[in-house]
């Protein structure tokens, strides 16, 4: 059911595949969602955007998942 968690995460622009370590909170995540698209900090700043203007990727997904499962 949940195919999308394995394949790596990229930047829409550049296609810069982004480790898993780097995705992680603990690291200071290097990929930004900005206007619904994954972009790494070079493309962010290309964009004339900031990463105080984006979300990084690990707040963006946190925020997509609810932290408790309903099973009700
Ligand atoms: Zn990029």
């Amino acid at each position: 059911m949940a195919k999308k968690e394995k394949q790596p995460v990229k930047c829409d622009q550049c296609d810069l595949e982004f480790p898993e370590s780097e995705l992680s909170e603990k690291h200071k995540s290097k990929a930004f969602v900005w206007q619904g698209k994954v972009m790494c900090e070079d493309c962010l700043f290309k964009m004339g955007a900031s990463p105080a203007d984006a979300l990084t990727y690990s707040a963006f997904v946190g925020s997509q998942q609810p932290r408790r499962p309903q099973n009700y």
